[in-house]
């Protein structure tokens, strides 16, 4: 038996039934292949950084991804065309493509988690959000039983969504095919408080490097750098994404942001705070952190009830306070 708390960020949750490592793509969807025609659940997993899993485990197939390689084909005009393996980790990437001179992944540094995964949740940071320079995602299809390409406007992407989040469990991701311009500057830079950090405006631009460290620092900050001597960064980053609702909804003095017409974004941080959930609440072994309301943590032997509790609390508190529904970002196994 595997004890999948040693999997997940959140270091909580049971046992699984079956757990496999695949390192190569032939043996992942072999391994996803006999599940379904068995009918055996799968649970595929990245870094764990992402899910809270059940104390009860999970009665199934756990595949965690561990397929390696970036494969780079450039050619001076357009920048890179760039695929990577899904089992690779997002940050290594991240630091990879700095080094190469590769524009548009600067803002997402640090975030944890593999290259596979990022597509799903469109990962989204300081302004920018991956969908950005993915060319296309290459899945093992377990409806068609295929290998499917799937271009950029196939994907569905929106803000922390996609096709594989919408239709989830359909896609095994294989590898991620991203498109990116060659330079020294990053992206322009859209987020205030990395603009503010790095002495700029916003929409201008700062060497990728200065980016990265600039976004690394404000993480580390908010306890969003995984670090095994901080219990506040045992998390799954945000718990929560920001509510979508109609402009006339949103509390009035809470941060929006315009999503389309009569529709706004409202923080979903301030909406917890306002209703009377302060950093660091306890409820068990599970903390609210104490550097940033969003992260959920494991403070002190937590168990996956505890937090799971703790995020039912702060959705209680919204849904009272203001009438609104906080959606969860991380995903949920093995519970109602
Ligand atoms: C400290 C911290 C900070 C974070 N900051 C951010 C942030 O700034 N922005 C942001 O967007 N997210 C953030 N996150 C969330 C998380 O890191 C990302 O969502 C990340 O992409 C998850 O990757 P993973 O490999 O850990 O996925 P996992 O947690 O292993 O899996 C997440 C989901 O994807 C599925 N999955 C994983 N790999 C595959 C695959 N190859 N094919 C099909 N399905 C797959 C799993 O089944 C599961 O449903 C943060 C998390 C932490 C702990």
């Amino acid at each position: 038996m595997t004890r999948l708390a040693d999997h997940t960020t959140l270091r909580v949750g049971g046992d699984a039934s079956e757990f496999y490592t695949a390192t190569s793509e032939a043996e992942l969807i072999e391994l996803v292949a006999e599940a379904d025609s068995n009918s055996i659940p799968v649970l595929i997993l990245g870094g764990g950084s992402n899910v809270l899993v059940a104390d009860s485990g999970y009665k199934g197939r756990v595949i965690k991804v561990a397929t390696k390689g970036i494969d780079e084909a450039s050619d001076a005009c357009s920048g890179g065309f760039i695929t990577v393996q899904a089992g690779d980790d997002w940050d290594g990437f991240v630091t990879w493509a700095i080094g190469r001179g590769f524009v548009g992944v600067e803002t997402l540094s640090g975030i944890p988690g593999s290259v596979g995964a990022s597509p799903i949740q469109n990962i989204g940071a300081y302004g920018h959000e991956v969908s950005e320079v993915i060319a296309r995602v290459r899945t093992f299809d377990r409806k068609e039983k295929a290998v499917k390409t799937l271009a950029l406007t196939d994907c569905r992407f929106g803000y922390r969504t996609s096709l594989f989040k919408e239709e989830s469990d359909r896609f095994v991701i294989l590898d991620v095919a991203f498109q990116m311009k060659n330079g020294e500057l990053s992206l322009p830079i859209q987020y205030q408080e990395l603009a503010t950090y790095l002495g700029v405006s916003l929409g201008d631009r700062a060497p990728l490097k200065e980016v990265r460290d600039a976004v690394v620092a404000i993480r580390k900050r908010k306890g969003m750098i995984l670090d095994s001597e901080d219990r506040d960064t045992y998390s799954a980053g945000s718990f929560f994404t920001n509510p979508i609702v109609d402009a006339d909804l949103a509390p009035k003095d809470s941060p929006t942001w315009k999503v389309s017409e009569g529709k706004v974004k409202v923080s979903a941080a301030w909406l917890i705070e306002n209703s009377g959930i302060e950093k660091g609440r306890r409820h068990g072994g599970a903390a609210i952190s104490s550097k940033h309301v969003l992260a959920l943590t494991n403070k002190e032997n937590a168990t996956a009830s505890e937090i799971y509790e703790l995020a039912n609390l702060c959705r209680a508190a919204v849904r009272d306070t203001f009438g609104i529904e906080l959606e969860s970002e991380v995903r949920l196994f093995g519970f109602a």
